[in-house]
């Protein structure tokens, strides 16, 4: 579908084609790289856009260049069958050509064949590790078995999957081999992400579990052999093959290599927050005008006001000295 209206672009002319959309801030597991211990307050039943609110603003958004979307959370199953909905109806949207969904799989054992049914084609999974006991001190949730029984659900719909692995010093960056020897066998792709200060860790507790993607590269370097991938030019992760491997993995390295130049993207929060940058605490209401009747093109109006405070660049190590982010990962969406 042509963009048949202006398209949307931040004041250094990037422009906007991926929305990711947080459906909820609350969440089954408590990572510690992502949540307190003890969570946070979530935000109540009516503060969280409908679903029609969301498809309203990914309708206003697809004639200005949208193309890709992604849901979210917290974790976005623990929505239920709304989820399967709005899947049905972004994958039915003409215009949006790509629809993706991140979860930590928990609950993905009996939603995996109603999701695909409803469109859905690629699904990112949480996995930090393959050790049930340290998933459990990771996920603060001893629920390792009901994830892998989610992957294997996914497995079994044919979903194209892609594994997401935070790496933590002295938690799982042993794994980093283990986990991107599953490759060999399985068509999926496991991503290493690099550990962002984001919430209110402090500065030196985040530089000491951070491991750059230089050091994950290296230690999959000493172990296979690997060849390194074509990426498309929009996209955050650098990719390779393990030779004769299946599958593929990607790096992503929003600390040590930023991939800012080419951002495309702007997040839409639970309660209806437009975020434009990961690394930045401005936030744009986008519900209030919403609710009070806002006209499509008064709407666009706000996206503009919002993606004009887009930053040139993510400064995380800037912000988290300065006192950290208003916003854990769960409440901006992943
Ligand atoms: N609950 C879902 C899940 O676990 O995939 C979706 C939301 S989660 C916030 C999305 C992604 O953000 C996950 O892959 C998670 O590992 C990642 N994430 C959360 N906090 C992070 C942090 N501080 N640094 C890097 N990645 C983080």
């Amino acid at each position: 579908m042509p963009t048949s209206l202006p398209v949307l672009e931040d004041s250094f002319g990037r422009s906007v084609q991926y929305l990711r959309i947080s459906v909820t801030d609350r969440c089954n597991l408590r990572c510690v790289y992502c949540m307190p211990e003890h969570g946070v307050p979530y935000e109540s039943r009516d503060e969280i856009l409908s679903v029609d609110e969301i498809l309203r603003i990914v309708r206003l958004l697809v004639p200005h260049g949208l193309r890709k979307v992604r849901i979210t959370g917290g974790e976005p199953l623990v929505r239920g069958s709304e989820v399967v909905d709005l899947v049905a109806a972004l994958t039915a949207t003409p215009g949006i050509a790509d629809v993706g969904l991140t979860t930590n799989a928990v609950l993905l054992a009996s939603m995996a064949e109603p999701l695909r049914r409803a469109g859905l084609r690629r699904i990112n999974i949480s996995l930090d590790t393959l050790q049930p006991e340290r998933f459990a001190k990771i996920a603060r949730f001893a629920k390792f078995e009901e994830t892998q029984r989610g992957l294997d659900a996914a497995v079994a719909a044919e979903f194209a999957i892609k594994l997401n692995m935070v790496v933590m010093r002295g938690l799982n960056d042993d794994e980093v081999c283990e986990l991107a020897r599953l490759t060999i066998a399985h068509p999926f792709q496991v991503r290493f992400l690099e550990y962002m200060p984001i919430g209110q860790v402090r500065p030196w507790e985040w530089r000491e579990k951070y491991v750059s993607n230089d050091d994950v590269l290296a230690s999959l370097f000493s172990e296979f052999e690997i060849d390194p991938l074509e990426a498309d030019s929009s996209s955050t992760s650098r990719l390779f093959r393990i030779r004769g491997a299946i599958g593929t993995l990607g790096v992503i390295s929003p600390m040590s290599h930023k991939f800012c130049a080419g951002c495309n993207r702007l997040r839409l929060t639970a309660n209806g927050a437009l975020v434009p940058c990961l690394s930045d605490n401005f936030e744009y209401d986008l519900r209030a005008p919403l609710r009070s009747g806002a006209t499509d093109s008064e709407l666009i109006e706000h996206v503009r006001a919002a993606l004009a405070k887009k930053p040139l660049q993510s400064d995380f190590e800037g912000r988290v000295e300065r006192g950290g982010s208003y916003r854990i990962m769960a409440q901006i969406g992943g």
